[in-house]
């Protein structure tokens, strides 16, 4: 199991969801509190975040352990945006260890991550094309096929969800995703958790500190969040 993180609001650093809060994705990356699956994230990290004037996201991909990365630090505290994500990877076995397989992937303004493994021919059959073999870029491509298709981002996300899931019973399928103004999120066989400032939200596999106001969103469903509302939806 991967871990991820995100946040959508007032201007804030990448720093804020990796090397600021003290269980922050760094951390998480050799010492998760949560992972049921994998003891350390080692196999890559990656981020995205969006800035004025580009409806793209800006990415960044390595598929090092975070912590040899000697210019993240000072990247991700100059990184600043409203709507930031990021996540540290756990390759599932027999997955390809490449930046092309690492988290976020990305197609027009959407980001997205995976925590969890799916067969793929439980995925192959939803998505024409993928950026690497790795279960998680098929889910990507999966997702991004019914973007491209007129879908919502959490319309998207369910749909992909709920189809694979019904193909491979084992799949666990917690993902991520960003099109620079929401945030959606399903849960489905691991943790997820947000919390509600009075400035934007935060959203995790697992909490990023032990301050109160962590929300577990609760198993099979979707979570959005947008500048104003936070819903969660049974899947
Ligand atoms: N199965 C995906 C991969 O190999 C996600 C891994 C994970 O959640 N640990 O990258």
């Amino acid at each position: 199991m991967c871990r991820h993180a995100a946040w959508l609001g007032a201007e804030r650093s990448l720093a804020s969801l990796i090397d600021e809060p003290e269980h922050g994705l760094l951390k998480q990356s050799y010492a998760p509190r949560r992972q049921r699956h994998g003891m350390v994230n080692a196999d890559g990290y990656g981020m995205g975040w969006y800035v004025p004037g580009r409806p793209e996201p800006v990415r960044y991909r390595r598929s090092v352990p975070i912590w040899t990365d000697a210019n993240l630090p000072g990247l991700a505290a100059v990184a600043r945006s409203t709507c930031l994500l990021a996540a540290v990877r756990s390759a599932t076995v027999g997955m390809p260890v490449e930046e092309s397989a690492t988290a976020p992937f990305a197609d027009r303004t959407w980001l997205l991550s995976h925590n969890g493994r799916v067969a793929r021919d439980a995925v192959a059959d939803l998505c024409d094309a993928a950026e690497s073999t790795c279960d998680a870029a098929w889910v990507a491509g999966a997702v991004f096929q019914r973007g491209r298709a007129g879908a919502g981002l959490g319309e998207a996300l369910a749909e992909v969800v709920v189809q694979a899931g019904e193909k491979d019973p084992a799949a666990r399928l917690n993902l991520l995703a960003s099109d620079g103004t929401t945030l959606a999120a399903t849960v489905w066989g691991d943790t997820l958790f947000h919390h509600r400032f009075h400035d934007g939200v935060l959203v995790a596999s697992e909490p990023l500190d032990d301050l109160p106001g962590w929300q577990a969103v609760p198993e099979r469903s979707l979570l959005t969040v947008t500048r104003d509302d936070v819903r969660v939806q049974p899947l």
